[in-house]
């Protein structure tokens, strides 16, 4: 019976290992080594006394997509439905995103009025850009920008602030530099297939699928944009290491960081933990590409050297909350394009996204500032450090008043400062063939390393849970 190592409890490892017991009649055990004291990685929510809670990561998934479709399935086998928070499409915190453009708030068009007029911050209709984009010229290139292929599609002035701003708040990073192929593989490849993306949107949208969940139907039939649960995400990385665990198959221990990696007798991995050897016949790493390579031997350079490509940038991420109602507008928050702030990447609207999550002692507004990103530069000291929490908790506060107008005297009830570094890999130009590259070198090298986690291909949640899902059978299959 074969032992099965994962490398990182956050949702990818969590959710590997889960799926590994699931289908496990091969396996003899699974350890899944996490280096904190926690599982969950970036998903973590703070819960306060009075009912409160902040997200230092994730705070919602969508339903839609491959993804969206098996996180709905996930939830619904760890018995997580009845805690479900739903934002539907008709809602204000779905409907309602606003940009923060020459120092005023713009809501962007959510029906089809709005795109027929002109509105700021833009110049003309947005109706015109789609109207051409049906005509623009195609681009063969195996890679291109984010910012280059929709600017040649849908307009410069398009891609230069409203692209801009949603690559900032998905990613934290500038859509000039960020890979169309590995960022939106589903839209690059309509341009692919139907020489357009409004044509690809049309065809697709006859095209049926059959729900796998009784959540999945339910999030159709009530038209859903996004979701959470009762206490904070976390709950969802909670209950997969309860449904991991649940059996002795699969142990997970916390405070055990994996230390080396290294090639074992007849095709197995050593894994070297802080007291143990383990020797495994397949480890599934769910880590930073930059931290695994750090757990090769020196002999695996170009290995190393392929997995260290993979760049990152860090957060930081400011949660507020100020005592009664205070949001000028209702929506899920706004975004800054780069021209406008470098370093100050959006603010979410929580209190108004998720309400079940507020202090339940009165009303509050609560806000998330998100900063740096691939801007962090812009706030070094002088001495080029990372300013302190005092400082980051201004530099959020003025913006959350000097962009929500807020009355110069309100002082915020809860600041919540942390420093995420290196949380968003990045996928530049060129990404794919990183990818290809790296499985060449892991296949040459006769080791039964499996790579899942926000590195390869996809940072979301769903992307997360669905990659790590789809590589654990491959997993079990290879038994
Ligand atoms: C601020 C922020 C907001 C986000 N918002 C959203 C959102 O709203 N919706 C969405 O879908 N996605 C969002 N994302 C993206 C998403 O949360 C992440 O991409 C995803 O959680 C990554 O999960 P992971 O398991 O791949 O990696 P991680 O969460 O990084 O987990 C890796 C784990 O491995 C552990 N580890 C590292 N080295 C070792 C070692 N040597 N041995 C053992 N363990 C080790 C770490 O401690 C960590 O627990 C957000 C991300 C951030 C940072």
């Amino acid at each position: 019976m074969a032992t099965v190592v994962v490398v990182g409890g956050g949702v990818s490892g969590l959710a590997a290992a889960y799926y590994l017991q699931k289908s496990a009649s091969k396996i003899g055990k699974i350890v899944l080594l996490e280096g904190a004291k926690r599982t969950g990685g970036w998903m973590q929510s703070v819960q306060h006394d009075d009912g409160s809670i902040f997200e230092l990561g994730p705070r919602s998934l969508r339903p839609v997509g491959k993804g969206g479709k098996n996180s709905l399935h996930l939830a619904e086998e760890l018995g997580l439905t009845k805690d479900i928070l739903v934002v539907h499409r008709s809602d204000a915190a779905a409907k309602k995103r606003y940009l923060f453009v020459g120092g005023q708030l713009c809501a962007l068009p959510s029906s089809l009025g709005g795109v027929v007029k002109t509105i700021p911050p833009f110049s003309r209709p947005l109706m015109m850009n789609f109207l051409g984009e049906p005509f623009a010229k195609r681009n063969s290139a195996p890679d291109e920008s984010i910012h280059s292929f929709i600017g040649r599609r849908l307009g410069t002035e398009f891609a230069d602030i409203a692209v801009d701003a949603m690559c900032r708040g998905i990613f934290a990073n500038d859509c000039r530099q960020l890979s169309m192929r590995s960022c939106f593989p589903d839209i690059f490849n309509l341009e692919r297939q139907h020489g357009s993306l409004i044509v690809g949107m049309l065809r697709a949208r006859g095209a049926k699928v059959d729900a796998a969940s009784e959540l999945e139907k339910r999030a159709t039939s009530e038209k859903w944009a996004s979701w959470s649960l009762k206490h904070g995400l976390q709950q969802m990385s909670d209950a997969m290491e309860t449904a991991a665990t649940s059996t002795t198959l699969c142990e997970v221990r916390k405070d055990s960081p994996c230390l080396a990696l290294a090639p074992a007798l007849n095709g197995r991995i050593k894994v070297k933990t802080k007291g143990e050897e383990i020797i495994a016949d397949h480890v599934m790493s769910a880590i930073y590409s930059k931290d695994l390579a750090s757990l090769l031997p020196a002999e695996m350079s170009s290995l190393q050297a392929a997995l260290q490509s993979i760049p990152s940038v860090s957060v930081f991420v400011v949660n507020l909350e100020y005592p009664g109602q205070q949001l000028p507008v209702e929506g899920f928050g706004h975004l800054l394009p780069s021209s406008e702030s470098p370093h100050v990447l959006g603010i979410v609207y929580d209190s108004c996204t998720f309400p079940d999550h507020n202090r339940h002692d009165g009303p509050s507004t609560r806000l998330t500032v998100m900063l740096g990103g691939g801007w962090m530069d812009k706030m070094m000291t002088d001495k080029g450090e990372l300013p302190d929490e005092v400082t980051v908790a201004a530099i959020a506060k003025k913006a959350a008043s000097t962009q929500l107008g807020f009355p110069h005297d309100l002082q915020p009830s809860k600041v919540n400062v942390v420093y995420q570094k290196e949380c968003i890999p990045e996928y530049t130009l060129g990404h794919a063939d990183k990818l290809s590259h790296l499985e060449s070198l892991i296949k040459s090298s006769g080791l039964p390393l499996h790579l899942i986690g926000s590195s390869y291909k996809g940072v979301s949640v769903n992307d997360c849970i669905n990659n790590a899902r789809i590589e654990a059978e491959n997993v079990v299959h290879q038994l």
